[in-house]
């Protein structure tokens, strides 16, 4: 059994797969080439966003924002401290500070109380520029927007939401439906093969309205071009999303926009329905839809977790930590960070969440066994 099966979604997609790499191999249009603008299109269509640009990776579509804000040393920006590396990351490579704030107990991601607190003490008990939040939609599941929108505006701060693992996932607002990738003044998201929309490498997108930020950040991503590629006006990177990732996305959008996302959901509600009674569940709050990039347990105390990972693994069946550190005792970190309160919902997560199998080609049967071996374990 896979953690997450790959090689059976390429069996299911693998004609127009193919077919859509041979075209690039055959246009040779391989840096650029139109298979990246139609991607861009329809991912801007799918989220409703006014601006896609696609980019190397979803580290650098982060970088690239913060970048078009201008975020440099003397600024602070508030981050997630229970999400993957980059979030903090790219605040970091660019001299700036990141403080970390804690995550709510049910949802795992950004707590509006954590944030607001944070920032009220940055304001008071350091010399910091408060810039923007970082909100990270972990696990798939969208953050609070409305709270953490009103947040931003209240106190003057951009709000970049990092979709790496949120896209697909939305919120329904009084019967209006938003997307992740839309929420943030800039959205970004990661195509890394694991991710609920992958390719085959790296690959990065980054999603805004605002028509400056998109103009800087298409310049930023090749080489900071003025009219054009030899005439350069910034310090910028090279950081474009190869056509033949391109080409692969295009067939795999539409097998997620179709029926992947729906089957995730089916999935993670078929193990909630079988799991509820012996372990905490995830919960998607009313009117919020998860794009299940990690279907995530919690366990009541550490010393379970490590046993059920041994039983588990014992008997053939994958699961995984995400994640096993704070960010602010990432050791990376340490000499630029602020953290007020020790953030302790993360610091118990960390030893309390386990990850299970999930992709949408599983069947039943593979969901049945490991819930059947996961209550086996507590019935021991
Ligand atoms: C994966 C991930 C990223 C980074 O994406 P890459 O494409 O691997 O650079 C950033 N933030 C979060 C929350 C992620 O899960």
């Amino acid at each position: 059994m896979q953690f997450r099966d790959l090689q059976k979604q390429y069996q299911v997609l693998k004609k127009e797969i193919d077919k859509s790499i041979n075209e690039v191999l055959t246009e040779g249009n391989f840096i650029m080439g139109r298979q990246v603008y139609l991607l861009e299109e329809q991912l801007a269509s799918y989220t409703d966003s006014t601006y896609c640009l696609t980019c190397a990776n979803g580290t650098d579509a982060l970088k690239l924002a913060l970048m078009a804000w201008d975020v440099k040393k003397g600024d602070a920006v508030f981050v997630p401290d229970f999400t993957f590396f980059s979030s903090g990351e790219v605040v970091a490579d660019l001299g700036a500070t990141p403080v970390f704030i804690d995550v709510d107990e049910k949802s795992y991601n950004l707590s509006g109380i954590s944030l607001e607190s944070s920032i009220k003490k940055v304001l008071s008990e350091s010399s910091l520029n408060p810039k923007a939040i970082i909100s990270v939609d972990l696990f798939g599941l969208p953050a609070d927007y409305t709270r953490i929108t009103q947040i931003a505006r209240s106190y003057g701060l951009l709000l970049l939401e990092d979709g790496a693992q949120g896209f697909g996932g939305s919120i329904n607002n009084h019967g209006i439906v938003k997307r992740a990738c839309s929420f943030g003044d800039i959205s970004t998201t990661s195509f890394f093969p694991a991710k609920p929309l992958g390719c085959y490498g790296d690959g990065g997108a980054i999603f805004t309205n605002n028509k400056e930020w998109a103009e800087t950040i298409e310049s930023l991503k090749i080489h900071g071009k003025g009219s054009n590629k030899y005439d350069n006006v910034r310090i910028g990177m090279n950081s474009r999303l190869d056509t033949i990732q391109a080409a692969i996305l295009l067939p795999k959008l539409n097998a997620f926009k179709n029926y992947e996302l729906a089957a995730l959901s089916e999935i993670a509600n078929y193990y909630n329905s079988l799991l509820k009674d012996y372990v905490e569940t995830p919960v998607a709050p009313e009117n919020f839809s998860s794009a299940w990039a990690q279907y995530t347990i919690k366990l009541e105390y550490p010393e379970k977790r490590k046993e059920l990972i041994k039983f588990l693994d014992e008997r053939g069946i994958p699961s995984a930590v995400y994640y096993t550190k704070p960010m602010h005792k990432q050791n990376a970190f340490q000499g630029n960070y602020l953290c007020f309160d020790h953030c302790p919902e993360t610091t118990k997560l960390c030893s309390m969440v386990l990850s299970l199998p999930i992709h949408p080609y599983m069947g039943k049967a593979d969901i049945e066994e490991i819930s059947k071996n996961i209550l086996d374990f507590f019935k021991k």
